[in-house]
């Protein structure tokens, strides 16, 4: 897609779980080689409607378009080979694997099914390629010195960034990241808003969910603020951060 075009539009969007509406009426677009934000407090709807994009769960009504196509009643699986790239909120690499190994599961996980299975038959030639293109995503991301580590021996804030590493690995059209800064530390928060930030000047879309405006701010090239599973404001980072609901939202005034 060239950049600035929406390849993924969100429209009218709505999950309800039993009575409560946890994402509610929810439309926005997100544009090729930008950084969205979808920022909200605790309880915003957030996750919910991160699920919603990545397929994992249905929506209650909306459409949801992904490079033109319906993917609303689309399967994660499905949407991955697409090229719809996820972490999650809890970090979920194979600790037992090195680090290389980890982000080499990444580089297969595009245009394929049963990733760790399918990882275990592979012939030689095929797992050298693997190999190669996780090399080459460890170093974009500043990860290849730690390439024979185990990934469960990294501290949690390149573990988050090896997840990345295999993610960017599938050559993903759409990276989605959910809280990637929680639990981190400063300095590590500093490196991960560095990479987003790299990436996003390498032509990597990106939508990023968060709840630390402070966070945020900086990396985000348009933000969309959720409330009650509403949208409250939508636009430029630093005009949504002057909006006054915004402010009392967050506020909790
Ligand atoms: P955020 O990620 O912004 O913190 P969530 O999307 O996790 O918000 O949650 C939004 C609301 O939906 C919350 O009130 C939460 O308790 C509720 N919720 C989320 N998932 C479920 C679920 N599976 N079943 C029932 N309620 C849920
Ligand atoms: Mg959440």
């Amino acid at each position: 897609p060239e950049p600035g075009e929406a390849i993924l539009r969100i429209d009218r969007v709505r999950k309800s779980f039993g009575g409560l509406a946890a994402v509610d009426e929810l439309s926005f677009r997100a544009e090729a080689g930008r950084v969205l934000g979808l920022l909200g407090p605790n309880g915003a709807g957030k996750s919910t409607m991160f699920n919603l994009i990545s397929g994992v769960l249905p929506v209650s009504s909306g459409e949801i378009r992904f490079l033109d196509r319906r993917i609303d009643r689309e399967r994660s699986r499905v949407l991955a080979a697409q090229g719809m790239a996820r972490t999650f909120q809890h970090v979920k690499l194979v600790p037992s694997m090195t680090v290389l190994e980890n982000a080499a599961l990444g580089a297969h996980l595009r245009g394929r099914h049963g990733l760790l299975r399918a990882a275990l038959r592979l012939d030689r030639a095929e797992e050298a390629r693997l190999l190669a293109e996780a090399a080459y995503q460890l170093e974009r991301v500043g990860l290849f010195a730690q390439r024979d580590e185990l990934a469960g021996n990294l501290p949690l804030g390149q573990q988050r960034i090896l997840e990345i590493a295999r993610a960017l690995a599938s050559d993903p059209v759409l990276l989605l990241l959910d809280e990637p800064a929680a639990g981190l530390r400063y300095k590590e928060k500093q490196a991960l808003a560095r990479l987003l930030m790299r990436l996003r000047d390498d032509g990597v879309t990106v939508l990023l969910v968060e709840h630390d405006m402070d966070f945020i701010l900086g990396i985000a090239d348009r933000l969309v603020v959720m409330h009650y599973g509403r949208k409250l404001a939508d636009g430029a980072p630093r005009e949504v951060q002057a909006n006054a609901d915004v402010q009392l939202a967050y506020l909790g005034a």
